[in-house]
């Protein structure tokens, strides 16, 4: 029998990413302790790692307090989509907020080193471009995305609060637009909704006139970046954006689907949401410095990828 590197705790771990980073530690050794309310994910993530003895899955809402031992937490749990985050937002900023201060006041007590997957969206819809982290953002504190975003920015506050305070091992990462497998079919994020409605053969649906640029992170190329993060040297806190550099228009995606798949129901046209970012690109000359990371899977593998996940998923 193998000897157990550590205890790491993913709060999220059931979701998109978190499922992905429980797969990879269980796979580099660690024992993996994933905590998860179901609130954006159910069980289908994690179904197949449940057999696995170095696996345990607890139902917890990290707004409480939890007492567990562990040697690092990865600190995902928060609903990341704008259709998720918006449905309670006021469970959205409790979650970021005092969920955020229950996993620190964990790692205060177990002294484990402690990760925050912020976001690109700390920096609102941003007047530098692209995107570097010392930029303080643009952002609407009373607009519907800003249960998320000051949840979030928050949240970063809490940790170097935490850092100064407490002398915590502290890593905050700034994600930006992340896809591939095991992303919700319904959470409305642009890629899934794009590739689940040309499988359909339904109308892409393009908000606005799709002139506004996200730039895209293959989910494989992010756990990579997190890896690196939770491994760097004590002295590295970030923020480090982790995130792919190449920026497309949403309108440039549509096509890319459509060309893709060979879907024929071409695109319908709806409204913007409101604080819609108009560009998001990130400056990663600091992962790329400090964590040696950049990413290397191309838009067009990845959606292939993808879009193969979605195609089994419907059959
Ligand atoms: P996701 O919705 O798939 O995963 C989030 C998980 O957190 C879900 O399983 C959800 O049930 C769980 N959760 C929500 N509230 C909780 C609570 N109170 N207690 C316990 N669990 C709770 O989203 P994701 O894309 O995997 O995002 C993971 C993290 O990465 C989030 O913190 C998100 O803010 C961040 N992020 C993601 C992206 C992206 O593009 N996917 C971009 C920026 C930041
Ligand atoms: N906490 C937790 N698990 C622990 C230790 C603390 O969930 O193992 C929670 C605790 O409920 C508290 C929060 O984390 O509300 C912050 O803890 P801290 O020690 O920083 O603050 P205090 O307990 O002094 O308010
Ligand atoms: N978007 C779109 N059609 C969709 C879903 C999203 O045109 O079906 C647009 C959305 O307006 C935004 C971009 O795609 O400009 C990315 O949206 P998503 O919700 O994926 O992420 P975020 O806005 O948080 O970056």
């Amino acid at each position: 029998m193998s000897i157990a590197k550590g205890r790491v705790l993913v709060t999220g771990g059931a979701g998109f990413i978190g499922s992905h980073l429980c797969e990879r530690l269980l796979g580099d050794g660690y024992d993996v302790l994933c905590v998860d309310n179901f609130y954006s994910s159910t069980k289908d993530n994690i179904a197949h790692l449940l057999s696995n003895p170095r696996f345990e899955l607890i139902r917890h809402d990290v707004t409480f307090p939890l007492y567990v031992e562990v040697d690092q937490i990865y600190h995902l749990a928060c609903p990341a989509s704008p259709i998720h985050y918006q449905r309670d937002p006021v469970q959205t900023t409790k979650t970021a907020v005092h969920g955020s201060i229950n996993m620190l006041g964990l790692a205060k007590r177990t002294r484990a080193k402690i990760l925050l997957t912020s976001t690109s969206e700390v920096y609102g819809d941003p007047e530098v471009h692209p995107q570097t982290e010392d930029y303080w953002g643009n952002v609407n504190p009373i607009g519907p995305r800003a249960c998320y975003d000051e949840g979030k920015r928050c949240a970063e506050t809490l940790f170097f609060d935490y850092r100064r305070q407490h002398d915590l091992q502290i890593k905050v990462v700034r994600l930006f637009n992340t896809y591939g497998p095991r992303m919700h079919p319904h959470d409305g994020r642009v890629v899934s909704n794009f590739i689940v409605h040309a499988l359909e053969d339904k109308p892409l649906t393009l908000y606005g006139h799709g002139e506004q640029t996200r730039s895209f992170c293959y989910i494989d190329d992010l756990i990579e970046g997190l890896i690196a993060m939770m491994d760097s040297p004590d002295e590295i806190t970030g923020p480090i954006n982790l995130g792919n550099p190449g920026e497309f228009t949403i309108a440039e995606l549509a096509d890319k689907v459509i060309s893709m798949t060979g879907t024929t129901a071409g695109v319908e046209h709806l409204p913007l949401p409101q604080d819609d970012p108009v560009r998001r690109q990130p400056d990663i000359s600091r992962a790329k410095s400090e964590l040696d990371w950049e990413p290397t899977v191309p838009l067009s593998d990845g959606l292939q990828r993808t879009i193969e996940y979605f195609r089994n998923l419907s059959r």
